[in-house]
């Protein structure tokens, strides 16, 4: 479990793409880091459960990665869930 927000997301793109440029052995240009610092704007937090958009999320259930079983719950999400499960004590 990890709490996610906007600058982690845009920081583990940033080290994907390090890993893929270190892998195919190509120096990373300060042109290839504005581009993907710019493409990072585009990156958004989204609630799994209500689809809205988050400034931060808690990251539960498996590593996330190819077809795992993730998901990014917001806090007010959270808070219902823990609301529901109490009722049902
Ligand atoms: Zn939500």
């Amino acid at each position: 479990m990890k709490t996610i927000t906007g600058a982690s997301l845009i920081n583990s793109k940033i080290e994907r793409y390090k890993e893929s440029y270190k892998l195919m052995n190509i120096s990373m240009t300060e042109e290839d880091i504005a581009k993907i610092t710019s493409d990072c704007k585009l990156i958004r937090n989204i609630c799994d459960e209500c689809k809205r958009e988050s400034e931060v999320t808690v990251q539960i259930g498996e590593e996330l990665d190819y077809e795992s079983s993730t998901a990014q719950i917001c806090l007010e999400c959270l808070e219902k869930a823990v609301f529901i499960a109490k009722k049902s004590l």
